[in-house]
């Protein structure tokens, strides 16, 4: 079905936020780490889950993203967390929903992929995570003082050598947001989506805003047509009418990546096996720039 057969492309974010100065070279060096992880295992013929997965895992790592350690706190003082990973071969979708003590949930998203339920959430993700052999941790390790006002999720996009595409993403959720409360990122359509016949799309931003426009799905719906990045951009023009900024990443069937964002800042790593080095930017600007 694919045309793609041999080449591979993997696309990552930071979160659509706002980056202080002094937090550049934190963003551009973690996106870029996280764009080599990735790329190590779509090089050697790995699938795009797993390479969806290690990138990520990458960003959970780094206190300088709002994702596993260095998450937002919720109105209790708390780190709730959420993720999903999604194989566009099988449309098995992995998911979870306000986890806590969990050093990498998308790992735990990935242990799910297989499973017939797409989303666990709370207790019963934690007792799924346990049960699995994921990484436990006391939750108040993931706290760092930087995030304890940021707003963003990480992303990745793969499409390995064998024409597989993968979603996934991994979120603090909101600052001070209820308890309990979840965003668009664990919910298949709205803040993922991977189809190996039509593309794969990770967003990140205002997760209301992002669920009550379905925007993965309406990227989904008009990527072919559109092209990654215009696909993006017009599902974001939609955000207006919801309120909240966002930004999103994709990459089509054929391999084209795009990214769009209407946040001030979005940072954003790619690597194909058609390039030679992981290009980043911190925003669309830098891009538009880098062509003029
Ligand atoms: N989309 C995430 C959420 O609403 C957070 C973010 O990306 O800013 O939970």
């Amino acid at each position: 079905m694919s045309n793609s057969k041999g080449r591979w492309a993997l696309i990552v974010h930071g979160g659509a936020k706002e980056i202080e100065p002094h937090e550049e070279e934190a963003n551009r060096t973690g996106c870029i780490e996280a764009v080599n992880a990735g790329a190590e295992v779509l090089a050697r013929g790995g699938s795009a889950v797993e390479a969806v997965e290690a990138s990520i895992r990458v960003l959970e790592s780094l206190p300088v993203f709002n994702a596993g350690t260095g998450s937002v706190l919720n109105n209790k003082g708390e780190v709730e967390m959420c993720a999903a990973l999604m194989d566009g071969s099988t449309l098995d979708v992995g998911a979870v929903g306000v986890i806590k003590g969990v050093k990498h949930p998308v790992s735990v998203a990935r242990s799910m992929l297989r499973q017939d339920p797409i989303l666990l959430s709370g207790e019963g993700a934690f007792m799924f995570a346990r049960d699995n052999h994921a990484e436990l941790c006391d939750p108040a390790d993931l706290v760092t003082e930087e995030q304890k006002e940021a707003q963003d999720t990480v992303g990745a996009v793969a499409l390995d050598q064998n024409g597989n595409l993968a979603a996934g993403t991994s979120t603090g959720g909101l600052s001070g947001a209820l308890k309990g409360r979840m965003g668009d990122s664990p919910m298949p359509g709205c803040g993922f989506y991977a189809d190996d016949h039509i593309g794969a799309v990770a967003l990140s931003g205002h997760g209301e805003g992002i669920a009550r426009l379905a925007a993965a799905a309406q990227i989904m719906g008009s990527i072919e047509r559109n092209g990654p990045e215009e696909a993006i951009r017009k599902a974001l023009e939609q955000m207006h009418r919801v309120g909240g900024d966002a930004g999103g990443i994709a990459i089509d069937r054929q391999g084209r990546a795009g990214w769009w964002h209407n946040s001030p800042d979005f940072t954003v790593g790619m690597l194909t096996s058609e390039t030679e080095r992981p290009q980043v930017w911190l925003r669309k600007d830098e891009d538009i720039a880098s062509h003029g």
